[in-house]
């Protein structure tokens, strides 16, 4: 069995030590293992990167977006085996696992006009033969913690952007299913980076903790659960680096009486369960406005349900895959059973499904649950699994209310035909990311993706503009060459 290393410097190394198992959730078993760095693996990471970051600095922009540009060209070429390596250890399906990857390849090609991102501002004669400008410096050595969950896409919403900014980086990918972020980190070595410039380490928490307190990391990108998210964003700051750290959600979709009902269904089914609802965008809950809405959704959601197809990650006639781990599963389960010890209706129960020739892969069902009320334990919570939960409330405002008093922020959708009703929600909502009648309103890379309140902790959000200013500190430099006609005495008032 193999165990997958880091790389440090331009190199493959391995290095002895603790390992953990990697599981091909679709079956159930042991695929490989993972090193997991120690602190001085982590150390001799950074080393590199930092010994790195000067001639990189120095490196004219439009170079290393040439690198970029041959990165992308690596990264379509190579498409058919980094699906098939997120599938194998993530489980998603492999057409879901190629559309993560193109939302990845947006980033490096956003990367791509850092020459044009990093020009900065310029004004001349802010005063008598006086000019200032301000440009956008790198910051050094930057460091990306990783979730399981888009193991190809979420390293691709920091390292371009951050590299192409100048600086150099030390990548901690999910120790569930690192192998093809550790994949595409060599095919960006082969691009063209100089060693050093990208390094990605294995492990856990040891590798985290000992990247959050080296004085030589600058900035920290963080996207994982909540609890880590504000662990993360507090230790960083704490050691005064800069921080982004995206946490979880919980994303309310609230249908409108004057909603098209086939549209919503057909749309909902998609959002809330593929991935196996294990998408931070994923629709988990349904508001409806009226009960009419509430049971013309339940029909037609139940109906299309009875043909949503689970199974492994290679079969491209599956709607979805199964969830993580074992664990996992059967926390998603306990959340269902949970919902029907405090009073819910499982209308469409995943609990027991079995599928054939893969009785010991990770699978949970689709499953519908009506009748939720804001104090049970599967609505306060993330469940991140093809769960979605109907609540039923009389009215648009109610619907508003319920999104706005819950913890998470991120991203939410109305579906409804009446515009003024829509513009009132996107406006006033308090999320971040805002759907109309769009179920999962991911930005493309030339906007940033960020929630509010306990979905995102930082003042910046990832990739688009938001990567560019967060991936580089400002400079204002003010500028005279004293000349005869301009020469002036000593000042002594502050300058105006
Ligand atoms: P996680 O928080 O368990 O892990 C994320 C990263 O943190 C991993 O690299 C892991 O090794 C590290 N980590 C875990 N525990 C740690 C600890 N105690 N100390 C230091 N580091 C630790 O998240 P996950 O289960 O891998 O991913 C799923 C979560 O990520 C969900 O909550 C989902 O909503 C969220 N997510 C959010 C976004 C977003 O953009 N807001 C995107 C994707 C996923």
């Amino acid at each position: 069995m193999t165990t997958l290393g880091h790389l440090i410097n331009g190199v493959r190394v391995d290095r002895e030590g603790r390992t953990q198992d990697i599981y091909n959730p679709s079956i159930g078993e042991v695929a490989g293992q993972v090193s997991l760095a120690s602190k001085a693996t982590v150390e001799e990471a950074v080393a590199a990167a930092q010994a790195a970051f000067p001639a990189w600095r120095d490196t004219p922009p439009l170079k290393r977006a040439r690198v970029m540009f041959r990165f992308k060209q690596l990264l379509e070429e190579n498409a058919g085996e980094i699906a098939r390596l997120i599938g194998e250890e993530h489980g998603k399906i492999v057409h879901d696992a190629q559309g993560e990857l193109a939302r990845g390849i947006e980033n490096v090609e956003y990367a791509c006009g850092a020459p044009e991102l990093l020009k900065g501002e310029h004004s001349k004669n802010t005063g008598p033969g006086i000019d200032s400008w301000s440009e956008f410096q790198p910051l050094g050595v930057v460091a990306g913690i990783t979730p399981f969950n888009f193991p190809a896409m979420v390293p691709l919403w920091m390292y371009p952007m951050a590299i192409a900014c100048g600086n150099t980086f030390v990548l901690k990918p999910s120790e569930r299913d690192p192998s093809s972020a550790l994949f595409i980190a060599e095919l960006a070595m082969e691009a063209g980076l100089p060693a050093g410039v990208l390094n990605v380490v294995n492990g856990d928490k040891e590798a985290v903790d000992t990247l959050l307190d080296d004085p030589r990391v600058q900035a920290v990108s963080f996207v994982g659960s909540t609890p880590i998210a504000e662990y993360i964003y507090s230790r960083a700051s704490a050691n005064g680096k800069r921080c982004q750290a995206l946490g979880g959600a919980k994303n309310h979709a609230i249908v409108m009486p004057d909603a098209d009902m086939d549209n919503v269904v057909s749309s909902l089914n998609g959002a809330a369960f593929g991935s196996s609802g294990e998408r931070c965008m994923a629709l988990s809950v349904a508001v409806t406005v009226g009960d009419e809405a509430a049971d013309a959704l339940i029909a037609k959601m139940q109906e299309q349900m009875a043909s949503l197809k689970v199974g492994p990650f290679h079969d491209a006639g599956n709607d979805f895959g199964p969830v993580i781990t074992q664990a996992h599963r059967e926390k998603v389960c306990g959340y269902i059973d949970s919902a029907e010890q405090q009073g819910a209706t499982i209308v469409v129960d995943g609990r027991g499904v079995q599928v054939a020739g893969h009785e010991n892969g990770f699978y949970v069902g689709g499953t519908l649950i009506d009748h939720v009320t804001p104090e049970m334990t599967c609505y306060q919570e993330e469940i991140f699994g093809p769960v979605l939960l109907v609540m039923r409330v009389d009215t648009m405002q109610e619907a508003m209310r319920l999104i706005d008093d819950h913890e998470y922020g991120n991203g939410t959708c109305i579906y409804t035909r009446d515009g003024e009703a829509a513009r009132y929600f996107s406006d006033r909502i308090q999320v971040g990311m805002v759907g109309i009648n769009v179920p999962l309103p991911v930005p493309v890379s030339y906007h940033s993706f960020g929630g509010w309140k306990r979905s995102l902790f930082g003042d910046l959000s990832a990739y688009g503009p938001d990567g560019v200013r967060f991936y580089t500190k400002r400079k204002t430099v003010t500028q005279r060459w004293p000349s005869a006609g301009v020469r002036e005495g000593a000042q002594f008032s502050f300058p105006s």
